[in-house]
C-alpha cells in the first residue's frame, strides 16, 4: 500500500468544490468524489484535519452590495462553512470513516466546540475531523483558518485543493501559456502576490515553517499520490 510522507496533514476544501458546476450550492457526486478522496488518505494511516470554505453559499464581499453589514456577511460566510462541514461529514460516514465537526462558532446541537486537545485525541483515534465555523472572527478567510489549524494541530503541510494543477505565474484559465511553478519560497509568492493564499494566511505559514502544497482536488488519485511521494502541483516552503 505504501507509506505516506506526511503523517498529519490539513486539507482545505474550498466552498466552490462542493458544488461544481451544477445548479444548487451542494453537489452530492462532488461530496461523494471528495469523500473517496478523503478514505483514500486515511487508509495509507494519515491522520486528517479538514478546512471547508462557505464559498458555494455565500462570502463576506457580499456587505459590498450594500444591504447588509460585513461583519454580518462574514459570519453568514462561517455559517456557510457548517453547512458545507455537516454535508461532509455524514458522506465520509457513508464511507465508513469517522467523522468529527469541530466549529469555532458554537452551535452545541449540531457541533463540537473546537479545541485543540480534543482535535489531537480524535486525530489520534482516527477520526477525520472537519474545523468548521472558520476562525470564529470577522474579516478572515478559511485559507487563514487553514493555517491557523494547521499550525495549532502541529501538521506536517497544509494541502491546499483547487480546480487547477497549482500555482501559476498567471490565471491559467484565462491564459492558456500560463506556466505553473513547481516549487516557491514564501517570499516569491509574497513579492509576486501570487495567488496561493491570501496574505495572512501566508505569513502564517511562513513564520511557522509550514509547507503548503497547492494541488489540483478534482483529479482523482491526486491526494493519495502527493501523500506517496509524487511531485504533484506546487510546493511552497523556505
Ligand atoms: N469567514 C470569516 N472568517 C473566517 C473564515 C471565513 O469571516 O475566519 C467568512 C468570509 O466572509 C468568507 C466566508 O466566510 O468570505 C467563506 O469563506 P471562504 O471565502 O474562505 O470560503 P472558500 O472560498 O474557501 O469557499
Amino acid at each position: 500500500m505504501g507509506t505516506p510522507i506526511y503523517k498529519r496533514i490539513l486539507l482545505k476544501i474550498s466552498g466552490e468544490s462542493l458544488a461544481r458546476d451544477k445548479e444548487g450550492v451542494i453537489d452530492p457526486d462532488a461530496i461523494a468524489f471528495l469523500s473517496k478522496e478523503i478514505k483514500s488518505a486515511k487508509d495509507l494511516g494519515v491522520q486528517l484535519a479538514t478546512v471547508v470554505g462557505g464559498g458555494n453559499i455565500i462570502r463576506g464581499q457580499i456587505s459590498s452590495l450594500g444591504a447588509i453589514d460585513r461583519v454580518s456577511a462574514d459570519y453568514m460566510g462561517m455559517l456557510a462553512t457548517i453547512i458545507n462541514s455537516l454535508a461532509l461529514q455524514d458522506s465520509l460516514e457513508n464511507f465508513g470513516l469517522s467523522a468529527q465537526v469541530m466549529s469555532a462558532i458554537h452551535i452545541d446541537t449540531l457541533t463540537q466546540p473546537y479545541m485543540k486537545r480534543e482535535a489531537l485525541r480524535h486525530l489520534k483515534r482516527g477520526s477525520v475531523i472537519i474545523l468548521a465555523g472558520g476562525t470564529g472572527n470577522s474579516y478572515f478567510t478559511t485559507d487563514t483558518t487553514a493555517a491557523l489549524r494547521a499550525t495549532e494541530i502541529g501538521a506536517d503541510v497544509v494541502m491546499k485543493g483547487t480546480k487547477v494543477d497549482g500555482v501559476y505565474d498567471d490565471d491559467p484559465m484565462k491564459n492558456s501559456s500560463a506556466q505553473m511553478f513547481d516549487t516557491l519560497s514564501y517570499m516569491e509568492v509574497l513579492n509576486r502576490k501570487l495567488k496561493v493564499m491570501d496574505l495572512t494566511a501566508i505569513s502564517l505559514c511562513m513564520e511557522n515553517k509550514l509547507p503548503i502544497i497547492v494541488f489540483n482536488l478534482l483529479k482523482e488519485g491526486n491526494l493519495k499520490r502527493i501523500l506517496l511521494g509524487e511531485k504533484i502541483g506546487t510546493k511552497v516552503s523556505e
